[in-house]
């Protein structure tokens, strides 16, 4: 199944992206990517997460009406990687 990346708009398989929910105003991983509720989808990229951030694309995919703490979304290259490997 494949699903559109927030920051780069291309599409990848669902493995290969993180899913990112809001909860209560805060934006979080979806370490399990089971989540009820709308997600979104980024590759595991600084890149990718800067665009997704500059195009409000995160406010857009997510419906969030206002402003929200992005600070959840700060991990390390290796805390993604092991929430990819973590299918
Ligand atoms: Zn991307």
């Amino acid at each position: 199944m494949e699903r559109t990346c927030v920051g780069c708009r291309q599409r990848s398989q669902r493995a290969e992206l993180l899913r990112i929910v809001e909860k209560s105003a805060v934006l979080v991983f979806d370490r399990q990517k089971s989540l009820p509720g709308r997600g979104a989808w980024l590759h595991n990229s600084q890149d990718c997460l800067d665009l997704a951030i500059s195009r409000k694309a995160l406010n857009r995919a997510l419906k969030l009406k206002s402003a929200v703490d992005l600070s959840g979304l700060i991990i390390s290259k290796e805390q993604a990687e092991t929430m990819l490997a973590n299918k």
